[in-house]
């Protein structure tokens, strides 16, 4: 490569870089100005009016009235532009396609949802064709989409769009990032599922003002997204987190992966329901409402032992604190209590990390948008060359394919 070349590379990739980190300045403190951003960025004057004025031309970026003296120049607030763009967030789980439309700073626009009678890759493609298909056309004078974020419960190859597998939606290697962007003309980028719902918790949630957390999913499996320094941890492999995974005690049930005695296959919240279905024709969360002893010894028991692997990761990676989210939180005091006691007894400290409970849905699919949004606030990883210039406009009329 001659000098020139890689000249051009490091100062489109530096351009990228800076802004990224103008663009989520703004994003995080609302009204900074030009200046301001020069004092806390250490670029120029000049290089922050370049790309503020890139950024306010592609519409991710808007200015506010200048506030200040009378005289002489007064500084001009800029504003993240939320409404500039939308972004479009489909979740795929093993009964339904979920779809949501929000726009860049993940509020939700509107919403559909579509029943899977099975979960094949035309299947699921179809589901999401259909919802997004349906979405848009509910929808006048759209702005830009900035992208399609894709979330399943699968192993995703980063960066690529590939999956590798998904036991629960009997998966192996399928393009599921091409053939959905092919269908809709638009770029898509996937995710693994609980990775995605760390990152919303990351960009908008209970964990938007720590540097590093877990959010510990608990459902159909057991998940953990780990976000470390501010960046999810994804692996080499795609594989980070599936703590699920790990061999809890056997004799034991077999795992959807095929071994036996995993700790998801003991105590995730479906492999409890099902074990309570065997003895007891009431929904398992019903019976800890009614105060079952039974049910509320079973949740007790997977909360202990979840806590006490929990305390294992935690001493690996020192988070701040534990999201716990998914399908588990339903059972109440019972599961969570047994959890963080088991989390305090196994930890050598004193002082463990809090266990955060996150009740409600609304994270999972907004995390499937979450991953389109973090495209646009993260233009280090976006695939060399793209841009938001590059970003789609609409359906009908298809551009170049970004799959990661
Ligand atoms: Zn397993």
């Amino acid at each position: 490569m001659h000098f020139s070349e890689t000249k051009k590379i490091d100062q489109r990739t530096g351009r990228a870089i800076n802004r990224r980190l103008i663009l989520n300045l703004v994003r995080r403190s609302d009204g900074l100005s030009r200046s301001q951003l020069s004092g806390r960025t250490g670029l120029s004057a000049a290089a922050v009016g370049f790309v503020v004025n890139d950024l306010l031309a592609d519409g991710y970026l808007m200015e506010a009235p200048p506030v200040g003296g009378k005289s002489g120049r007064r500084p001009v607030p800029l504003q993240l532009n939320a409404s500039g763009h939308v972004a479009i967030g489909v979740r795929v789980s093993l009964k339904q396609v979920e779809c949501v439309l929000t726009d860049l700073a993940v509020n939700v626009i509107d919403r559909r949802q579509a029943e899977l009678a099975a979960t094949t890759p035309g299947d699921v493609v179809g589901a999401a064709v259909e919802s997004v298909t349906s979405l848009l056309a509910g929808q006048r004078d759209l702005p830009p989409i900035a992208g399609i974020g894709l979330s399943l419960p699968a192993r995703i190859e980063p960066g690529s769009g590939f999956c590798v597998h998904s036991y629960r939606l009997g998966w192996k290697n399928v393009p599921i990032g091409r053939m959905l962007s092919e269908r809709l003309g638009l770029p898509v980028v996937v995710e693994n599922d609980t990775l995605a719902y760390g990152l919303a918790h990351q960009m908008f949630g209970l964990g938007q003002n720590s540097e590093t957390f877990f959010a510990l999913a608990v459902g159909e499996g057991i998940g953990c997204a780990l976000v470390s320094d501010g960046r999810i941890r994804r692996g080499i492999r795609g594989e980070a987190g599936k703590v699920g995974h790990v061999r809890h005690k056997t004799p034991g049930p077999l795992c959807e992966c095929g071994r036996e005695g995993c700790l998801q296959a003991w105590h995730s919240a479906a492999s409890l329901e099902r074990r309570w279905a065997e003895g007891d024709p009431r929904p398992l969360p019903e019976a800890l409402a009614g105060g079952d002893r039974d049910a509320q010894a079973l949740v007790r028991d997977a909360g202990a032992a979840i806590g006490r692997h929990l305390a294992e990761w935690c001493i690996v990676a020192d988070p701040e604190m534990v999201i716990l989210g998914g399908e588990a939180t339903a059972y109440g005091p019972a599961f969570t209590t047994a959890m963080k006691e088991a989390l305090s007894a196994g930890h050598f400290e004193t002082e463990t990390p809090e266990i955060l409970t996150d009740e409600s849905s609304f994270y999972w699919t907004a995390g499937a948008a979450a991953v389109a949004v973090q495209q646009v606030f993260d233009f280090e990883a976006a695939p060399r060359g793209a841009s938001p210039k590059g970003a789609a406009r609409a359906p009908d009329r298809p551009t170049g394919l970004v799959f990661g």
